[in-house]
């Protein structure tokens, strides 16, 4: 089969590969119904995270699943199956206290911009839909897989409440779906910062209730006229720079939370400024898993349709031309057909 590897800054390729196969019993083979580039994939595209070799891309994913090792008990072949980008027994502490994208036998998934992907741990790490999902649904169920799990964590860690004024920092397939989740949360006020037309639309559409375009400490400046000078009750922190997490930061209010689910790159905290902020921080890789079946439901019943984030749809063999787009902020978020 042919998958998608990065060999270096802006040097995608779709190549022969040797087909994924059952490595332990507790594996499960998944044929990808559809995948997609993630933002974070930028980030080594980009030349800005070292590279290890030829790497093979791509942590987003959904399917039928085509074989399970002998271990594997709740996943069976046939089914249609959504996993998380980290694999998760569901039964160590770490999941049980809610975190499965720390479990204690956690892998990244490395190589789902391909036909076929050998997904570890498949009874912990996927969750199967009620029948074979209809091809509309497609897009918004991928959606699961990562930026919508990755932005329902983001208002949940930023303990999103009813009623509440919400900042959104980050404009790409996360932020927007932060918006998403903070609606459904049952935000008052949602503000979303993008100086992007068009992503601005999708941002109204997902909830927002007003739109800065203004950047650094001017948006900051803004928010607080916004605010009577007070700052959001929560802050989604959704890019990883330090330009961004400052603005959320200090844009939020003595006691407001502040969640963080975009990859640091570069971020450094003084402590003095977060002793004198009074702010609760929580983030890290989202715990996905977790929320899959809610999310998953929300999806089959009509209630979101996360998969507006994908502007863009390419055969998967077009995989570099998604990049491309991305990259040159053509597109959100490319869709990939094998
Ligand atoms: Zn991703
Ligand atoms: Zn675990």
């Amino acid at each position: 089969m042919r998958a998608t590897i990065l060999y270096g800054p802006r040097d995608i390729r779709f190549e022969e590969c040797d087909e994924p196969k059952i490595l332990e019993s507790t594996d499960a083979l998944i044929r990808i119904a559809v995948t997609c580039v993630c933002g974070s994939d930028l980030w080594p595209y980009r030349g800005l995270q070292p590279l290890d070799g030829p790497t093979p891309m791509g942590h987003e994913y959904c399917g039928v699943v085509e074989d399970v090792g002998r271990a594997v008990k709740l996943i069976k072949p046939g089914q249609f199956v959504i996993g998380s980008f980290a694999t998760s027994d569901n039964t160590c502490p770490n999941c049980e206290y809610g975190y499965p994208s720390s479990c204690v036998h956690r892998e990244f998934i490395t190589r789902a911009q391909a036909p076929l992907l050998r997904v570890p741990l498949a009874d912990g790490t996927l969750v199967p839909t009620p029948g074979i999902p209809s091809d509309d649904l497609l897009p918004s169920l991928l959606a699961a897989s990562d930026v919508l799990g990755t932005g329902w964590f983001a208002a949940d860690a930023a303990n999103v409440k009813p009623g509440a004024t919400v900042l959104v920092v980050g404009d790409g397939a996360v932020g927007l779906l932060g918006v998403l989740s903070a609606k459904q949360m049952g935000a008052e006020r949602i503000i979303a910062m993008s100086c992007h037309a068009p992503r601005q639309k999708l941002a109204r559409e997902f909830g927002a209730t007003d739109i800065v375009a203004e950047r650094g400490e001017a948006g900051v400046e803004r928010i607080m006229d916004m605010t009577r000078g007070i700052g959001v009750d929560s802050a989604l922190e959704c890019v990883g720079t330090q330009e961004s997490m400052m603005q959320a930061i200090h844009a939020t209010r003595r006691g407001g939370s502040v969640s963080y689910v975009g990859i640091p790159h570069g971020v450094e905290l003084d402590g003095q400024a977060l002793f004198f902020g009074h702010v609760h921080l929580h983030g890290g890789p989202a715990p996905v898993r977790k929320y899959l079946p809610k999310l998953i439901d929300l999806v089959l019943n009509g209630k979101i349709k996360p998969g507006k984030v994908f502007d863009l749809e390419l055969p998967l063999a077009q995989v570099a031309e998604g990049y491309r787009a991305m990259d040159e902020r053509r597109a959100i978020k490319t869709l990939l057909r094998p």
